[in-house]
């Protein structure tokens, strides 16, 4: 016998639901009951589907953790009546967005599936009518009466990925995103196969907390050959920072020149939390692996090991709102909170 879920759907905007502006010939959000319309396969799924939307959808590129708090203050107002939650969201911050959501969630114990698509649901070829639909079949899967994923989940072209793993790779391939340091969750073919070892396991006993803080006074910082002195010094002196992602190369190497060395110790010893984060598309950082990272090390930057740049980012700004000691804040950060690093 099939199970009948309870599942919101819960509309924030993207590529998923626009259409083209006439005059300019650029692709704009529309109205959600419009983009429902588009997909009267929805009546077909045994699932019970209720809808919400963002009073005004956006495109995603205008993300801010304000709405990630409106995406999760929805999902806890209705957290008893609905037995999963899928997430219309456009993909360009998609990855930042679940990575958000894992940290905010703690003790998930029901899906929340994000999913979007590269092509707008009334284009003839699009990926849209896949994504959804089985997004709200994942969301729906159910054994011994209780929900099979009970994390913050993304769905593109057939995988199921723990989202905070995931990062945007291509904007141009319908697989658009990819998960470099843990395997998919769910591949979809004939069947739905469920990764079940590597799926998040809940404590049951313990209740589903919503962390509401999140502190922005966080920069993101990508070292590259030639990288400007006074530039970093201006950055770094920003009087209110507390916490910088330095993405580094390959297991976390970085420049061994003195002033630069210098300046991030005299950044962290003002108490600003410095994390190292590769800035390989896979892989892990190592401190002490390299010449060029030992410095690094014994200077007190905190390793994000594999995890990616967007769960690193959501991460500092989920535990900088917490007012650790930047002790504690580095223990905490190098432990897996959500299965974010390995
Ligand atoms: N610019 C769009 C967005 O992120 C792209 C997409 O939805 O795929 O909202």
């Amino acid at each position: 016998m099939k199970t009948i879920a309870n599942i919101l759907l819960i509309y924030t905007g993207g590529t998923i639901g626009m259409i083209k502006d006439f005059e300019t010939g650029a692709l704009k959000a529309f109205n959600f009951d419009e983009l429902l319309q588009n997909i009267p396969e929805l009546k077909l799924l045994d699932h019970h589907i209720d809808t919400i939307s963002f009073d005004r959808p956006i495109d995603s590129s205008n993300m801010r953790p304000d709405f990630w708090l409106q995406i999760a203050e929805i999902i806890e107002g209705k957290y008893d009546e609905y037995d999963g939650f899928v997430i219309l969201h456009g993909s360009d911050t998609m990855s930042y967005s679940a990575a958000a959501l894992s940290f905010m969630f703690e003790n998930l114990s029901k899906p929340i599936i994000f999913t979007g698509s590269q092509l707008p649901i009334g284009d003839l070829r699009t990926d849209a009518k896949e994504n959804l639909i089985t997004s709200i079949q994942i969301a729906g899967l159910q054994k011994h009466g209780r929900p099979v994923i009970t994390e913050v989940g993304l769905y593109f072209e057939y995988k199921l990925y723990r989202g905070n793993r995931t990062t945007k790779v291509n904007a141009e391939h319908f697989q658009a995103f990819a998960s470099p340091n843990y395997v998919p969750l769910v591949e979809s073919g004939v069947h739905l196969a469920v990764n079940e070892v590597a799926l998040w396991k809940p404590n049951r006993r313990r209740k589903t907390k919503l962390h509401r803080g999140l502190d922005d006074q966080v920069a993101l910082i990508k070292i590259f050959p030639g990288i400007n002195r006074s530039l970093l010094e201006h950055i770094l002196s920003k009087e209110d920072l507390k916490g910088v992602i330095l993405e580094t190369y390959g297991s976390g190497n970085a420049p061994t020149e003195e002033w630069f060395v210098d300046l991030l110790k005299k950044t962290i010893s003002r108490g600003v939390i410095i994390v190292n984060v590769t800035q390989c598309i896979g892989g892990s950082v190592a401190m002490g692996q390299y010449e060029t990272s030992t410095q690094l090390k014994k200077i007190g930057v905190v390793t994000g090991k594999d995890i990616t740049t967007e769960a690193a980012l959501a991460k500092m700004m989920y535990l900088l709102a917490q007012d650790l000691s930047p002790k504690v804040f580095k223990t905490i950060f190098e432990t897996s909170l959500r299965g974010e690093m390995s």
